[in-house]
């Protein structure tokens, strides 16, 4: 059941070069066709309201494929204000939220409960909520949960030195 799922997603489009590990689960980075050295540290930049960024802004031309940057299930489709179109999905592992914002679409066929492989194709990027239409860019954000916490739930992590295998800005 879970290859017929799979399978009806399309061919899994597994061309991200960049494969980094995080507490020994692999990574890609969730953009089609961009490589560790196009990221910029977005991490702590302030954003309105007082509130601090705690995620990785990646900017990609409107359409481009946003990948699941692990093995894992997708927990949650969700729209919101501020993110747009967002997806959550849980490492294989269960120990990892991964949420994926601003999108244009996703997928055909995505659902929730879905299995999905790293380097598969699950949305485009977008410029949805409160992304500046000037600026389509993927806000990725990865949060370690505890044991039965809910999806939107955990403690954020930065990408961006796992993404690219650099250390973070201080
Ligand atoms: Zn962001």
């Amino acid at each position: 059941m879970r290859r017929a799922v799979a399978r009806s997603l399309g061919a899994a489009a597994i061309l991200a070069a960049t494969v980094a590990a995080f507490k020994g689960v692999a990574i890609v980075i969730p953009v089609e066709g961009l490589k560790a050295s196009d990221l910029v540290d977005s991490w702590s930049k302030s954003r309105a309201g007082g509130r601090v960024h705690r995620a990785i802004d990646i900017q990609a031309p409107l359409g481009t494929p946003v990948l699941a940057a692990m093995d894992g299930r997708i927990e949650k489709l969700f729209a919101s204000k501020r993110g747009g179109l967002t997806i959550y999905q849980r490492s294989a592992d269960g120990r990892l939220i991964l949420y994926y914002a601003h999108l244009q679409g996703y997928r055909r066929g995505l659902a929730e409960g879905q299995e999905v492989e790293r380097g598969q194709v699950i949305a485009t990027v977008g410029a949805s909520g409160n992304a500046d239409p000037a600026f389509p860019h993927l806000h990725f954000q990865i949060l370690e949960t505890v044991p039965g916490s809910g999806w939107q739930d955990g403690e954020p992590v930065n990408p961006y030195p796992l993404l690219t295998g650099r250390r973070a800005l201080p």
